[in-house]
């Protein structure tokens, strides 16, 4: 998705480019000099496992206070069960709480949009990209995410590291499926 972006969207005519996806996961795919970074074990840009929160809940990748652990779909599910008492709820309901104003339902969604914020500060003070764009399904939910998001991330960037605009694109599904031909066409004619 990284790679379609930066040919065919938000990323055209960058050589540093980053694009961040929230929701179910958290991760984020980084272009350095014009090339998708990949890693030297396979593994760049987890991004959902900065940890942000040394005191913070336990992560399903085994360490604790990562960004995917305080503001995935379901870290905020079981925040806003564990804080109204309610562990009836699904995500919808907890979304329609949030959204009606209920202190803690508010509350979780605010402490993962600083987590996300602080991440996605933490990869622009590394990387340096021109502008990151933020996708995924947990764009649905920006109106209880976003200031929180933008907060964080102005007040952890690093002086002109907080020029990089962050960039909202609610790209439907089938990008990724897109985005895997990309990859097919760049092996093809690199
Ligand atoms: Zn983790």
């Amino acid at each position: 998705m990284t790679v379609t972006e930066h040919w065919f969207g938000e990323g055209i005519g960058t050589e540093y480019f980053a694009l961040v996806t929230i929701g179910a996961g958290i991760g984020s795919g980084i272009v350095i000099n014009d090339q998708l970074v990949a890693g030297a074990y396979g593994v760049a840009g987890e991004m959902g496992h900065i940890s942000v929160d040394p005191a913070g809940p336990r992560c399903h990748c085994g360490t604790v206070g990562c960004v995917e652990a305080i503001a995935s779909t379901k870290a905020i599910l079981d925040s806003v069960r564990r804080d109204t008492g309610r562990s009836d709820l699904d995500f919808d309901g907890a979304v329609r709480l949030a959204r009606e104003g209920d202190r803690a339902a508010w509350g979780a969604f605010a402490r993962a949009g600083h987590a996300i914020g602080v991440g996605i500060a933490n990869l622009v003070n590394l990387v340096g990209p021109e502008r990151v764009v933020v996708t995924g399904e947990g764009l649905d939910t920006y109106d209880l995410l976003g200031v929180h998001i933008t907060e964080a991330y102005a007040a952890h960037c690093f002086k002109a590291a907080a020029r990089c605009p962050l960039v909202l694109r609610p790209l439907p599904w089938e990008v990724w499926a897109r985005s895997a031909a990309v990859i097919g066409i760049q092996a093809l004619f690199p």
